[in-house]
């Protein structure tokens, strides 16, 4: 059978399928790939774009951080130090890690604002090749606004950050190895036709896959949050990534 790319939907022998390509960034923990990504779109999400970073990149370097923290054993805070980022530092103040922008970065204003971009066409990137993996789904026309996001950056994206309640629990350690991407755990994530929800590393997020009103919105973020009312406590629509919390501050209180 012919290999379709479930990026820019091309087939075979138009494209090629050499390289392996990493669902979730090697460097995260990542163990899966897809085969459905062609070499040119596998390629392109790993390349510096017009800022000095790939999409894999911002990915990868935000995730780290959370990543480092659920590997650190909470007997050894001091530790706190040790986590690098690209672009993040840790700064603990009373204790607790507070993600500060690098210092050469930080004079740039725009410099948030296209970080969180790339970040979300990267999770966008991560969900269609992890649902493409996991299920089969797709190549469907309704994912075309995924595509077209994340592999060629037309239009925005909406992408909802949810807040929880208590700190994570120890489950989360053991994966912070080699990280999964989970549509329907625990119960609380909630998708329907337009909307769908991951989990990763601990962290929540909604985004829409597909087009919606604002009456469509009211009524899934209320179901939403109805369902996670034990574990969350409300959603942000992420356009820095500081609105993420990274650093897993909620884990010290
Ligand atoms: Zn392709």
């Amino acid at each position: 059978m012919k290999l379709k790319c479930l990026w820019c939907l091309n087939e075979q022998p138009q494209v090629t399928f050499n390289k392996k390509a990493h669902t979730i960034p090697k460097s995260l923990g990542g163990q899966n790939y897809n085969k459905n990504v062609c070499d040119d779109c596998n390629s392109f999400f790993g390349n510096k774009q017009e800022v000095n970073y790939s999409i894999e990149e911002a990915l990868k370097e935000t995730f780290n951080i959370t990543r480092r923290r659920l590997l650190m054993d909470t007997k050894q805070k001091r530790q706190v130090g040790k986590f690098k980022s690209r672009f993040f530092d840790i700064k603990e103040r009373n204790g607790k890690p507070r993600l500060v922008i690098k210092p050469s970065f930080r004079l740039n204003s725009t410099f948030q604002r296209e970080l969180c971009y790339y970040f979300k066409r990267g999770l966008y990137k991560m969900y269609l090749e992890e649902l493409n993996r996991q299920t089969g789904k797709g190549f469907e026309p309704k994912y075309d606004n995924i595509r077209n996001f994340a592999r060629y950056g037309k239009g925005t994206a909406t992408v909802l950050y949810f807040n929880r309640v208590i700190g994570i629990m120890l489950m989360f350690r053991s994966e912070a190895e080699t990280p999964i991407l989970y549509f329907d755990r625990m119960k609380y994530l909630y998708s329907n036709e337009q909307f769908v929800e991951i989990e990763f590393l601990g962290h929540v997020f909604g985004f829409p896959i597909t087009v919606y009103t604002q009456s469509d919105f009211n009524s899934y973020i209320k179901k939403s949050l109805e369902e996670k009312k034990r574990f969350f406590k409300n959603a942000k629509e992420i356009d820095k990534l500081t609105d993420v919390d990274l650093s897993l501050r909620i884990m010290n209180s």
